[in-house]
């Protein structure tokens, strides 16, 4: 992802959320967790399980072309990606 001004990632973030697919997740559901977005956000305070992630099919990932998955547990797609490079 390119760096992003505060302004503009609020927008994307706005713009994104809508078609997160999160919800529909084994390690989302039964939870009570309600926010989404998790790749651009922050991990979760609520999610604790592994049991699945949808990420892999969902239309976010595929048009910014994000390259992880569990943000929920693992952290966003910056902050994975600095993980990687440490
Ligand atoms: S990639 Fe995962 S966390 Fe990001 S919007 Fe899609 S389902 Fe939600
Ligand atoms: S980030 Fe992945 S594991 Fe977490 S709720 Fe979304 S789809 Fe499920």
């Amino acid at each position: 992802m390119k760096p992003m001004s505060e302004q503009e990632t609020k927008k994307q973030i706005d713009k994104l959320r809508p078609i997160c697919t999160c919800a529909a997740c084994p390690s989302y559901k039964g939870t009570s967790e309600t926010t989404l977005l998790f790749c651009y956000t922050a991990k979760s305070s609520k999610i604790k399980n592994q049991k699945g992630c949808i990420c892999g099919g969902c239309p976010v990932k595929k048009q910014q072309e994000l390259k992880h998955i569990y943000y929920c547990l693992w952290g966003t797609e910056s902050e994975q990606t600095d993980k990687k490079k440490s």
